[in-house]
């Protein structure tokens, strides 16, 4: 994917102009075209120049045991306005013979999440690239989010979060899935990035 990034800072001036705002015309917008351009380009849609594979790294182990990892903030925007949502992101998968770096987790969400998408895909990509990368036979997300398009239009639902889930394999039920909903229910799943204590 090539990312013109002169062409997008024209439309986002052109969009405003539109809206009736010219960023020209004041001091604090005139750059805003570029700077928007900018954060479209290296933070939100950054996903499409991420290759899962790439990211997943696996390494060989004896190891079989389930990892877990909780509590990943991660951040997209959403494909119908084109507006931020942000939250947490739960991992788990079971190895087979590969793992990955824990790091490695919270990237591969990213990976998914700063692209045109909805959260719903986010969770099934997750696993489905567990699966294929580190041939995992069960591997699950879960995804908590508050969406600004909830919060800024329509009903204006400031506190409600959406959830997306994807259980595959072994977390489809039983001992793995058990372990794995424990887990996310300790979590500080009720407290997402921005809310008040
Ligand atoms: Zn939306």
């Amino acid at each position: 994917m090539t990312i013109d990034k002169a062409r997008a800072s024209r439309a986002i001036r052109e969009f405003l102009v539109a809206l009736g705002v010219d960023p020209g015309e004041s001091k604090e917008t005139e750059e805003t075209p570029d700077r928007v351009a900018d954060t479209w380009a290296r933070d939100l849609l950054d996903g499409y120049a991420m290759d899962p594979r790439t990211i997943l790294d696996p390494v060989a182990t004896f190891e079989s045991d389930v990892v877990v990892v909780t509590g990943l903030a991660f951040h997209g925007v959403c494909a119908h306005h084109l507006l931020p949502f942000h939250g947490v992101a739960h991992v788990a998968y079971r190895p087979a013979g590969l793992v990955t770096g824990l790091s490695c987790l919270g990237r591969l969400v990213d990976c998914f999440a700063h692209r045109l998408t909805l959260q719903e895909r986010i969770a099934k990509e997750v696993t489905e690239a567990l699966a294929l990368h580190l041939r995992a036979p069960g591997a699950a997300c879960v995804l908590e989010a508050r969406h600004t398009c909830m919060i800024a239009r329509g009903t204006r639902q400031a506190a409600a979060r959406v959830v997306a889930s994807s259980f595959a394999g072994t977390f489809e039920g039983g001992p793995d899935r058990e372990l794995f909903a424990n887990a996310w229910n300790r979590a500080t799943i009720h407290e997402l990035p921005g809310d008040v204590p």
